[in-house]
């Protein structure tokens, strides 16, 4: 029989209520021990649990799910108590002496997912809803949870194993017995399906950005304002703010949330030729982070007049935006020339002055930039790398089969093997390993 497990379910600490969630075979017989008295299923009681042979005990609302409709599918039992260390730490050693486990990390969602009350995806989308700052990280992940992920590959799923049935007919009958239209047929859905698989690659980066966070590299040579700029959007003194150049040595990482969208700034060290190894170390992981950037925004102090901004023009992109800084001071002779650079890299130009606290005209572009590259008309078909590799995996497989379409044994065993890698995003053929790493990331208690 599985053990009976237990956990906090809500912040451990000082709260006005905590609830401590019991799963398992054990838990209706636990809660009649502690408390010598049941509840009904779907209803709440008012009971007092006791350690044995106490007299006293706490006061908990006692809910009981007879499973299989339960979170977990199976028996659960939550006990809303007072919150507080004491009345928890009785409760606790109150399940300990009934011989209850506590729980590991993710474990109530790991029985829900095995005993089929959700797929993997699904679990996922519990500890991402969890974690979520920002609204459209909830969203996504709520809209994941309801199985909005889910659907859209069970549909290319049961498409594949339809163009693998037409595959086998033409395996399993001699030729002349096979209708000409079964080989044309499985050609147009798979190319069908590929189509739909290159559409979901191409937009792959979205729900992922969206979870994670879309990330802004701030870049610029030293002295040009970057930490200013990062403070003034923070509004926190986040990143350290001087006049002698190369402060920032490494990546500084600050988490926003703009237009309901998670971002993380990040504050990097100033571009320039240097034999310093810890700023030679700092100037490599500034053009790495920027690099794999969803957008740049590359700083010119245009009153420094000694080009130093020339050293950061390689890590632009076009399309990223350059913030013309220190509008306040009069402009140096090379403005014209940093300008022209902007135009030729087709990059947004704005003419500001941190000092002057003009950063949210800055903030106001990035909103828009965060909320055109992230919103979308449909859900995205990636949320985590993991979907994206295994949507790869299964693209790669579609591919091979187009290829091998006139040997059909060769082409019904890639279709399969596509569906597989589809059918693992739900978790549903998967190994132990892959499961232990998604629950792993798990609070206790969820
Ligand atoms: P970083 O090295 O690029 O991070 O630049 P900092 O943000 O540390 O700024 C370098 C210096 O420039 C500091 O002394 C700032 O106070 C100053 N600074 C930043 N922005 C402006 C601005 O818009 N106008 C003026 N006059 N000074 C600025």
């Amino acid at each position: 029989m599985r053990p009976t497990i237990f956990a906090l379910a809500t912040a451990p600490g000082r709260a006005a209520v905590a609830i401590i969630r019991l799963s398992g075979p054990g838990a209706l017989a636990a809660l009649i021990t502690m408390t010598g008295g049941g509840a009904r299923p779907g209803g709440a009681r008012r009971r007092r649990v006791r350690k044995k042979n106490s007299d006293r005990g706490a006061t908990a609302q006692a809910h009981y799910f007879a499973g299989p409709h339960s979170y977990t599918g199976e028996d659960c039992v939550e006990l809303h108590l007072h919150g507080g260390v004491s009345v928890i730490d009785s409760v606790t050693a109150a399940l300990l002496e009934q011989g209850l486990r506590p729980a590991e990390p993710g474990e109530f969602t790991r029985r829900a997912f095995e005993n089929g009350k959700m797929d993997l995806d699904q679990a996922e989308a519990v500890a991402d809803l969890v974690d979520a700052e920002s609204g459209a990280q909830a969203r996504q992940a709520l809209g994941q949870l309801e199985g909005r992920l889910g659907v859209r590959y069970r549909a290319w799923r049961e498409a594949l194993i339809e163009a693998l049935a037409r595959l086998e007919a033409a395996v399993d009958f001699p030729d002349e017995d096979v209708p000409r239209d079964v080989g044309d047929q499985a050609r147009e859905a798979l190319e069908h399906l590929a189509a739909q698989l290159d559409a979901a690659l191409a937009d792959e980066a979205r729900g992922q950005r969206v979870r994670d966070g879309y990330r802004i590299a701030v870049i610029g040579a030293p002295n040009s304002g970057k930490s200013s700029l990062i403070n003034a959007l923070s509004g926190r003194d986040a990143a350290i703010v001087t006049h002698i150049p190369g402060a920032t040595r490494d990546i500084i990482e600050v988490p926003l949330v703009l237009e309901g969208y998670k971002v993380v700034l990040a504050d990097t060290a100033g571009i320039r030729m240097t034999r310093e190894p810890i700023e030679i170390e700092g100037v490599r992981r500034a053009r790495a982070w920027a690099a794999s950037a969803d957008l740049r925004v590359w700083l010119v102090d245009q009153g420094a007049g000694d080009r130093a901004w020339r050293e950061a023009v390689d890590l632009v992109h076009s399309g990223d935006i350059c913030v013309l800084n220190k509008s306040d001071l009069p402009s140096g002779a090379d403005l014209a020339e940093a300008r022209a650079a902007a135009a030729a890299l087709s990059l947004e130009t704005l003419t500001l002055s941190m000092l002057s606290g003009e950063a949210e005209a800055l903030a106001t572009r990035l909103s828009i930039r965060v909320r055109r590259d992230l919103s979308g008309s449909d859900f995205p078909a990636a949320t985590r790398a993991r979907h994206k590799a295994l949507l790869r995996e299964a693209r790669g497989h579609l591919g091979r089969a187009l290829d091998e379409l006139r040997e059909p044994e060769l082409a019904a065993e890639d279709t399969r093997l596509a569906a597989r890698a589809l059918a693992r995003i739900s978790g549903r053929v998967d190994a132990e390993e892959v499961l232990e790493r998604v629950f792993a990331t798990f609070c206790i208690g969820k």
